[in-house]
């Protein structure tokens, strides 16, 4: 594509603005100020509005109400007036074809010197009834000024008489980003004059082959920019901006496939053989038939694992969807191929009771397995060690302990990261910085939608498992108000008295919370004397983690039988008797989380019980509704993600390179990702290190994107 003009500057869009027609040293400054450096800056500040005939009223149909509406017209006559109060209004009236209505500014006098009679503006507010109908403006454009002056037409330059009743034949308004210093006009003069030179310029620089431009149904990158500063109908900017996020989530993709190739494929990983010595018997012994699901992501596995590319693959699944099992077969694999497998976990329990799983299923297959914890001490945790370095122990399962210093491993070949979120990228990358570098797989049990996977863990190779095993029974799922906690808290009784266990569950208490906290301690001694003595337990942020473990194994064993938990319940632990859970304040978690604690309650032979307290509103009680709609983890992530936006979901994953979009959004652009991807990773594996000719320009536009972010993950 583009070889740009020269070997230095690769793009004149990488000019300060300042050498733009129109922009001299003090609108550079102001310029500055509002982060727009460059030429290309200027170009990518497109409008963030639109007002055509369906969003402006005519002003005879401007009604009354707190809704904003937009009107247009020309300004007939404008003057301040002072009130009793102090306060001073600038008011003007304005008139369209259809009638005349006043707009008010209170308290902003200032207005006065910025409008004249017969500047034609729109306006946006809501219409109060004051001596009549009355516009408060949020915010005011000046469209055009007919005599001499600094306003420039409305963008539809190629007729510059402006039309009269905007809108109506047609015409678009855009409204760009403004500041007190620079205005609406400015935005609208400097871009109308520079647009060309600039279109022409980003024309060198599409990224898009033109065969997967047809095939994606996108524009060239001029004309989407041309139809965001200029469009001839609504539908247009759409189309630009789904371009725009193309190229947003392309540059991505491209950045995570270099950490992919960096990860996997330069160095050489091991290939290990597959003998069948262990996997078949576990196979022949276990005592159900894995779902067509696990088989095809263990076929992927392998596929991986016996290649000599290092695997660095995401296995997602729903809670209890089986994806213990798999790892299993896994680490038999590399066991098979002479090596060990490592399977660390975020708490003792949790390390504990899988390798409590593991042992059950091995049955009486030769092969140790050890267990790495942070409470082993002394002797025995030497003896642990000695047998993990000796290469004795083939399946180590474990907390952090795994990655201490002084921990040995013979021979490993495979790491298993469970609950991978609650570790760090260096945590996981200590279990693996090894020579040769073992193969990795990162287990999430929080599913989210694959669109959003690919956006986030776009480096790593992903693994869905979509079903669950059959014969599950679905929780019984309530949303109760707070008036009938009462009624839910007697049927908790009823079944503890049953002999049922349970969880009530609070939302996280913050240390600074500290009236919170006090509430929470309350609320926990009242209920403590509702059941029998000693036979409940409060489990919150401030308990210490040895403590916290205590508790969860007292739990376990049955000798609690209501478990208070203000901190979220250790995600993935095993209490199949606990069949009852109460949340109260449902509403303040994320609809995946509350998932993921129902996750709880469905382990057991009885049918659980799920009751969500709170959803005061229709529409918190809507959402939580949601949950008693659908038993699938993937869906209710989706309606998470739509509820509560992108921003929200992006910015709470502790994910090393989230991105902030500005263009694309993962749901109404999920078609456009996967493409993205599969570009992107055959671009760098044509290319890795983009030296190539033809990849300067993505190189540069990588660099202007992720400049600091690339070095920080060393594909600078
Ligand atoms: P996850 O870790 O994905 O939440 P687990 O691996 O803990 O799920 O599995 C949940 C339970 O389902 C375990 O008791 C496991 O033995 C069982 N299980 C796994 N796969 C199957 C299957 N294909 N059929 C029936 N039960 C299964
Ligand atoms: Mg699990």
């Amino acid at each position: 594509m583009s070889q740009g003009d020269g070997p230095q500057p690769l793009s004149r869009l990488d000019m300060p603005v300042q050498f733009l027609k129109g922009v001299g040293p003090k609108r550079t400054d102001a310029l500055a100020r509002m982060k727009i450096l460059t030429a290309r800056d200027l170009l990518y500040h497109i409008p963030r509005r639109y007002h055509d005939a369906s969003t402006i009223t005519p002003i005879a149909l401007a009604e009354v109400g707190t809704e904003d509406v937009t009107v247009a017209g020309e300004v007939r006559s404008k003057g301040v007036l002072p009130t009793r109060s102090g306060l001073r209004i600038f008011q003007a009236v304005i008139r369209d074809d259809t009638g005349i209505v006043t707009c008010a500014w209170p308290g902003q006098p200032w207005v006065d010197r910025t409008l004249r009679v017969g500047d034609r503006i729109l306006v946006t507010g809501p219409v109060r009834f004051f001596h009549g109908r009355q516009i408060q403006p949020r915010e005011h454009v000046l469209l055009s000024r007919s005599h001499a002056g600094r306003a420039d037409a409305p963008h539809s330059s190629r007729s510059p008489a402006a039309p009269e009743a905007p809108g109506a034949q047609g015409t678009i308004f855009v409204v760009y980003r403004a500041s007190e210093e620079l205005p609406q006009w400015f935005f609208r003069r400097v871009i109308g004059r520079n647009l060309g030179w600039l279109l022409k310029q980003v024309a060198k620089e599409d990224l898009l082959p033109p065969d997967l431009r047809q095939a994606l149904d996108l524009p060239q990158l001029a004309d989407a920019l041309r139809a965001l500063h200029r469009p001839a109908s609504m539908s247009q900017t759409d189309e630009a901006i789904r371009r725009l996020a193309f190229d947003e989530l392309f540059l991505l993709q491209v950045l995570q496939a270099r950490l992919r190739h960096r990860a996997s494929l330069e160095r050489p990983g091991i290939a290990f053989v597959r003998t069948n010595a262990l996997i078949k018997p576990l196979h022949d012994a276990l005592p159900f038939a894995l779902t067509d699901a696990q088989t095809g992501v263990l076929r992927q596995i392998y596929g991986d694992m016996t290649s000599s590319k290092r695997m660095n693959r995401m296995l997602q699944g729903d809670v209890g969807s089986g994806k213990t099992v798999v790892a299993l077969f896994a680490m038999l694999l590399a066991v098979e191929g002479g090596r060990q497998a490592a399977l660390m976990a975020p708490t003792g329990i949790l390390a504990e009771q899988h390798a409590g799983r593991i042992r059950e299923l091995l049955g009486g297959l030769p092969v140790g397995v050890e267990v790495l914890v942070g409470s082993a001490t002394g002797r025995r945790r030497s003896a642990a060690r000695a047998r993990v370095a000796s290469g004795e122990a083939k399946l180590v399962v474990g907390t952090h302990a795994l990655i201490q210093e002084g921990v040995e491993f013979d021979a490993l070949g495979l790491a298993v990261v469970d609950e991978q979120h609650r570790f760090g990228v260096r945590q996981r990358m200590a279990l693996v910085e090894r020579d040769p570098q073992p193969d990795m797989l990162l287990m999430s049990a929080t599913p989210i939608p694959r669109s959003l996977a690919m956006v986030l863990h776009g480096d790593l190779d992903l693994s869905v498992i979509d079903e669950l095993p059959p014969g599950r029974r679905p929780v019984d799922t309530r949303v109760a108000s707070a008036g009938e906690r009462a009624s839910v808290l007697r049927e908790v009784r009823r079944r503890v008295a049953q002999g049922r266990q349970a969880y009530l569950v609070y939302p996280m208490i913050e240390e600074s919370e500290s009236t919170e906290f006090r509430a929470a301690e309350a609320e926990f001694a009242r209920l403590e004397q509702e059941f029998a003595e000693g036979r409940t337990a409060l489990l919150h942020g401030r308990v210490p983690a040895d403590e916290k473990d205590e508790i969860m194994r007292r739990f376990q064993r049955r000798e609690i039988d209501v478990l208070v938990a203000t901190t979220v319940i250790e995600v993935g632990i095993d209490v199949p008797n606990a069949s009852v859970m109460v949340v109260e304040n449902a509403e303040r978690f994320g609809l995946s989380q509350l998932h993921q604690l129902r996750g709880r309650v469905g382990r057991g032979r009885e049918a659980g019980l799920f009751v969500m307290i709170g959803g005061e509103g229709v529409e918190a009680g809507d959402r939580l509704e949601v949950l008693a709609r659908t038993n699938d983890g993937f869906e209710i992530a989706k309606e998470d993600l739509r509820l509560r936006g992108q921003g929200d979901v992006l910015g709470a994953q502790q994910h090393g390179h989230a991105p902030a979009f500005r263009f694309a959004d993962v749901l109404q652009h999920q078609e456009l990702i996967a493409p993205a991807q599969e570009r992107a990773r055959c671009l760098v594996a044509a290319d890795p290190d983009l030296t190539a000719a033809e990849n300067a320009l993505l190189r540069l536009l990588l660099d202007r994107r992720y400049g600091d972010r690339a070095k920080l993950f060393g594909v600078g």
